[in-house]
């Protein structure tokens, strides 16, 4: 390990597993802990529930279709929806910069709010803390939140098994794009706008008609291509998807092109990539289509027999390569 902190420690890929594996967990470890799954799931005098927490410092703060504020209550929204909870309340945290703009503390805070009570979640409690001016960017934002897990519903990273279906429910990259447009002050002729979005509503949906769906994720940091990985090694399998089955918009392409960068590593706010038993993939497409977050679902690949914890692609020129695990991020401060 390195002996100084890198900006690839936050990343999400193998330095960030590396760093919570290594250096965090072995002090804490316990078993809710220890699946290092989006969400911890715990039991409380006979009631489970599921809990997350994420801190958010993206910048710039405000970028094309949405701010800091909706992204800290979807990105909690999302780790509890996808460990199969209907998130119920959340906490809110701010470390503002010296000098910020009350007017843009405002509008965040009004952002998150609305956000909230689209999804249908409250804020119930939270904190506000004030650095000097020069000691932090603006304003971070952490979020914590409590769920309730559906009965009869266990996904996890370590489940999907040989067979199952890869099923992602729209485009890859436009988070990432949507930022780093913004913040390198570059214009597109076709705008890309992120994806930040509440994903519960379409979750529920999805495990209405597949209780038994086996792993779940929302692809942020790292993009698809880190969630294949982790679910791949968590669950022992290979997973093998289809290059000209992935949804990517024209101008993503476009713009990867341009900044070098690869879609499957870009970052979501309002993807999930869920595992489903193969006889239950048509029915998932289904609901996934009728709902506005899911009306470019595709299905992407499947698990098969191979090597545990390997990614492969059949690319769109008729070649398989191996999508590898991200090291670091191609873009830092993108959540
Ligand atoms: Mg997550």
């Amino acid at each position: 390990m390195n002996d100084t902190i890198l900006l690839a420690h936050g990343g999400g890929g193998s330095l960030t597993r590396a760093l919570v594996e290594e250096l965090v967990v072995p002090g804490f470890s316990n078993p809710a802990l220890n699946r290092l799954d989006d969400s911890a799931l715990v039991e409380i005098d006979g009631t489970r529930l599921a809990m997350t927490t994420d801190s958010y410092v993206v910048s710039p703060l405000f970028f094309p279709g949405g701010d800091i504020g909706k992204l800290a209550v979807c990105g909690t929204i999302n780790d509890l929806a996808v460990a199969g909870a209907r998130p119920l309340y959340l906490t809110l945290s701010l470390v503002i910069e010296e000098g910020l703009p009350i007017e843009t503390l405002r509008t965040v805070l009004r952002s998150a709010a609305e956000t909230a009570r689209e999804a249908g979640v409250q804020i119930v409690t939270g904190d506000t803390k004030v650095i000097e001016r020069g000691k932090a960017d603006k304003l971070f934002i952490n979020t914590a939140g409590v769920g309730v897990p559906l009965k009869g519903v266990s996904v996890a990273s370590a489940n999907a098994r040989c067979g199952a279906r890869v099923i992602i429910n729209g485009p890859i990259g436009d988070h990432g794009i949507a930022v780093i447009s913004r913040r390198e002050g570059i214009e597109f002729k076709t705008p890309v706008t992120s994806d930040v979005a509440p994903l519960w509503s379409l979750v529920e949906k999805v495990l209405a008609v597949c209780p038994d769906v086996q792993a779940m994720k929302d692809a942020t940091r790292g993009g698809l291509a880190a969630v294949l990985n982790e679910i791949a090694a968590a669950s022992k399998v290979s997973v093998l998807i289809r290059e000209r089955d992935v949804p990517v918009r024209e101008a993503v392409r476009g713009a990867c092109d341009l900044f070098g960068y690869d879609p499957l590593y870009v970052a979501n706010e309002g993807k999930v990539v869920i595992f489903c038993p193969a006889e239950r993939a048509a029915a998932v497409l289904a609901v996934m289509r009728e709902h506005p977050l899911g009306r470019d679902a595709a299905l992407i690949g499947e698990v098969i027999e191979g090597r545990a914890g390997q990614v492969l692609m059949d690319t769109s020129i008729g070649g398989r390569r191996i999508v590898d695990m991200p090291y670091g991020e191609q873009l830092p401060r993108i959540c």
